[in-house]
């Protein structure tokens, strides 16, 4: 259920709190509720799920996602000066807002979290890939998320979302849409942040996939991939030949010319790759 922000505007709370943007951070703050109330009804019905939000800065995506209904936010924050900011709307929304304090690559929310999750967050540029590979990527399937719903700069939200063909096609694409449905949910120029990056953003939205989309096993699969997409402009029955000297005979039976090029194979004919591979 929505209901309405009662705190002041970002750029006031951001003047009091002295919240001038850090580079190195990766600080580009989203300053229109309007703005982050859409993004946070992207990530689908949150009345019974607890969010986990990385990097919530001054809280505008916080604050979208609270008056959106998440039953409770999680919210991890590097910069120290943004907790007085954020303690003014854990006070608005009693209960709702759990705030930690620390490096989100090295803290385990998961015990600060009751399932059913939902990832929502305006990722700091400079870890947001890390954090996507390491959430697609875990020990156990399915996954401590239900879905993700992130902010990228223009180019890697491409990469996630692109198909066979595209020049974004890689191994991103293929990570994330073997286990997701994976879709660019809002595109936002570099003025709708303060102050603007160089580049354009997009949010994607993933949502988990209850099965694998083509039966493959992972670590074959992602062994396959980095090696046709580290060499992209070759054959792929030389640049897999790394993965095995029978390779064109497993391309063969797997139904794909071995003179074809990585970003001409779909993630369909990648998982059959991947299941002859194994078989070996
Ligand atoms: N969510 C806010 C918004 O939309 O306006 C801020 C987004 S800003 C792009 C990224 C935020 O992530 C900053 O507040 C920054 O301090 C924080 N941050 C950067 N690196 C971080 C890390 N390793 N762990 C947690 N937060 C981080």
């Amino acid at each position: 259920m929505t209901t309405p922000d009662p705190l002041p505007p970002l750029r006031d709370v951001i003047e009091r709190h002295d919240l001038r943007a850090r580079k190195s951070l990766g600080q580009n703050f989203l300053l229109d509720l309007n703005l982050t109330a859409k993004i946070a009804r992207q990530a689908g019905d949150l009345s019974a799920c607890d969010v986990l939000e990385i990097g919530p800065g001054p809280g505008g995506l916080t604050r979208g996602l609270l008056s959106e209904g998440a039953r409770k936010v999680l919210a991890i924050e590097k910069d120290a000066r943004c907790l007085p900011a954020l303690q003014e709307i854990a006070d608005a929304y009693p209960n709702r807002l759990h705030v930690i304090e620390g490096d989100a690559l090295n803290i385990d929310p998961l015990a600060h979290l009751t399932p059913p999750i939902r990832v929502a967050s305006n990722l700091p540029y400079n870890v947001g890939t890390e954090l996507l590979i390491r959430w697609l990527t875990p020990k156990q399937w399915p996954p401590f998320w239900q879905s993700l719903t992130l902010m990228f700069q223009r180019e890697v939200a491409q990469r996630i979302t692109a198909d066979v063909g595209d020049k974004a096609y890689g191994r991103l694409a293929i990570l994330s849409q073997w286990r997701c449905d994976a879709r660019i949910v809002v595109s936002l120029p570099p003025e709708a942040f303060s102050p603007p990056p160089k580049v354009s953003s997009a949010v994607v939205h993933l949502s988990m996939l209850p099965e694998p989309r083509f039966p493959a096993d992972f670590k074959t699969l992602e062994r396959v991939v980095a090696a046709a997409f580290n060499q992209r402009r070759k054959m792929l029955r030389s640049s897999l030949k790394s993965v095995s000297p029978e390779i064109e005979d497993m391309l063969h039976a797997a139904g794909i010319k071995p003179t074809e090029r990585a970003e001409q194979v779909s993630l369909e004919e990648f998982c059959a790759l991947a299941r002859e591979v194994a078989k070996a």
